[in-house]
């Protein structure tokens, strides 16, 4: 299948490893130039290396914090290195920063709290706000926001992310519908289980937590799954480019969760 995608110029935030960079990798096979944003420079460089030597496509890598205001003044103005101009140039759009720490809401303070509703809600609102006109304009674009399966499944101990993640994706249903008539979607995707980096750091402190030997906690979480696995991040990059290609062009305002069967219910 032909995405349609050839050409197109993404902005993929928190993108150097994990979830976004599997999503920067699937775009890069569909031909789109990217601005990749995170806050390491080394990793961030490799990143990008191994996108343009793979896939021979434009790869701009932009060092910054994309939780704050002049990190995103830096990523969303890289788009003019792609010889397009200005932020609104941006095609497609993928959301994404470092999850809110776990643990007892009566430890948390408003200033916690503010920290988590800047990264995990307030942040992609502010990029889809310096984009999604431009988009509207040319009639085309696309944004992806990496949430949580918290959204649908709140975890008790992942208070800050089941709140933040939860206002955005509220916001999020509303905008959908305002923009679709200009050719724009806006779905969210949510990761359940996903081995990468956060995840290995999540399982050891989960493993301390219970109380049990390592391979035995993380056997009983793989368990736990449907599929009896973590998912793969480049299965996680597949749905992105998906919901980017101009066959979704139907599906807007959508929660899609990519969890190996892990949330039990109907719908
Ligand atoms: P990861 O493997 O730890 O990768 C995180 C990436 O984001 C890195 O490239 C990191 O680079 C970058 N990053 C983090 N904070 C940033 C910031 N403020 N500004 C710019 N870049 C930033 O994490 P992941 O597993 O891909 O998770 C991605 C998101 O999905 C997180 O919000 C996580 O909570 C959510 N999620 C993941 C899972 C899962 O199973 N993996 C499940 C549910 C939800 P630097 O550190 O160098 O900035």
């Amino acid at each position: 299948m032909n995405y349609g995608l050839e050409g197109r110029t993404a902005l993929v935030c928190a993108s150097s490893k994990g979830l976004g960079r599997a999503c920067a990798e699937a775009l890069a096979e569909e031909g789109v130039s990217l601005v990749l944003v995170a806050r390491g420079p080394d990793a961030l460089e490799g990143t990008a290396h191994d996108i343009r030597q793979r896939w021979g496509v434009q790869v701009t890598a932009v060092a910054a914090d994309i939780t704050e205001p002049q990190g995103r003044a830096r990523a969303l103005g890289a788009a003019s290195g792609h010889a397009l101009g200005t932020a609104g140039a941006f095609d497609i759009v993928v959301t994404n920063a470092g999850g809110p720490p776990a643990g007892d809401f009566r430890d948390w303070d408003t200033g916690v709290w503010q920290a988590a509703l800047n990264a995990n809600m307030l942040t992609p609102i502010e990029l889809m706000r310096a984009t999604i006109d431009g988009m509207s304009a040319r009639g085309w674009g696309r944004i992806v926001n990496i949430t949580s399966t918290a959204v649908k499944a709140p975890s008790p101990y992942l208070g800050l992310s089941n709140g933040a993640r939860a206002g955005l994706t509220g916001f999020v249903a509303g905008l959908a519908r305002q923009v679709a008539p200009t050719g724009v979607t806006i779905n969210n995707l949510l990761p359940g289980t996903f081995a990468t980096d956060r995840l290995a750091g999540n399982l050891v402190a989960g493993a301390r937590q219970a109380g049990m030997e390592h391979e035995a906690y993380v056997d009983m979480r793989r368990q736990a799954i449907p599929a009896r696995r973590f998912g793969d991040a480049a299965e996680f990059g597949a749905a992105c480019a998906f919901l980017c290609s101009r066959q979704a062009a139907y599906i807007t305002g959508q929660n899609l969760l990519i969890d190996g069967g892990a949330y039990p219910g109907t719908f």
